[in-house]
């Protein structure tokens, strides 16, 4: 086992929010600076530059993790995070087709670039990738499962897109294991008011800009032996689908 500092939630200038600055290559070579490890891409709604991101981390040698932040029906945020590249697209072909049709307006919303690892525009999403799917909470989290991956609540600790803001408390079915805090600070206190004492608290920085990623603080445990890149994702994600598997009808 050995510890990986990480950040498993952050935004590339494909997400509509997320700065043009925000380029896989950029994010990695930041990702480097701040010291992490095991460094998730995880856009709105889109699995499309997790691509360029993976190759970007491995030029720095950092784990990379496909992922998306998929907004449900009701306006929940989840995290989802996959195993391989091929996983991550299979899932977001899906994710797709319960996406709305509405056309972004970059002037308002920002650009949705699509990136090669070296820092080139290959085109631009013509529809906007961030609102609610046609996927409620129970089916985008039993799709994520179905293709291998795992997903946990993105930022609980956030009025807005947040699954206790959004539902007042935290649901019974799906059952999650792992939750996402946004300010570890909030730790003790979620802990005490949510009875929290037996979930994965993980924090991350839902970075969208450079100047948001953090310095390596949080650090998860991982069976990495006999070392790959590919153990490593793959050990995580075993960790995160433990207690989920069982509890989502998939
Ligand atoms: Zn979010
Ligand atoms: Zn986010």
């Amino acid at each position: 086992m050995s510890r990986y500092f990480y950040d498993l939630h952050m935004h590339s200038c494909l997400s509509p929010c997320g700065d043009d600055d925000m380029t896989p290559a950029n994010m990695a070579g930041m990702a480097s600076l701040c010291g992490l490890q095991l460094a998730a891409l995880t856009d709105h709604n889109t699995c499309g530059n997790c691509g360029a991101f993976l190759k970007a981390c491995k030029a720095y040698g950092i784990v990379g993790v496909p992922g998306m932040e998929l907004t449900t029906a009701e306006e929940i945020h989840l995290v989802c995070l996959f195993p391989t590249l091929e996983a991550a697209e299979a899932f977001e072909a899906e994710v797709r087709t319960m996406r709305l049709p509405i056309k972004n307006k970059p002037a308002v919303f920002g650009n949705q670039y699509y990136m090669d690892e070296e820092d080139k525009i290959l085109g631009e999403e013509p529809n906007l990738l961030i609102p609610a799917t046609r996927l409620d909470l129970e089916a985008g989290t039993a799709l994520a499962l179905r293709h291998g991956g795992a997903a946990f609540p993105a930022h609980i600790d956030r009025p807005s897109n947040g699954i206790i803001g959004i539902l007042g408390a935290l649901p019974e079915k799906p059952f999650f294991p792992t939750l996402e805090l946004n300010d570890p600070d909030n730790r003790a206190q979620y802990v005490k008011d949510y009875g929290l004492e037996n979930r994965r608290l993980l924090c991350s920085s839902d970075a969208h800009r450079l100047e948001s990623m953090r310095e390596a603080s949080q650090w998860i445990e991982l069976d990495d032996e006999p070392y790959s890149s590919q153990r490593v994702r793959d050990s995580l994600i075993a960790l995160l689908r433990e207690g989920m598997v069982e509890s989502v009808d998939n």
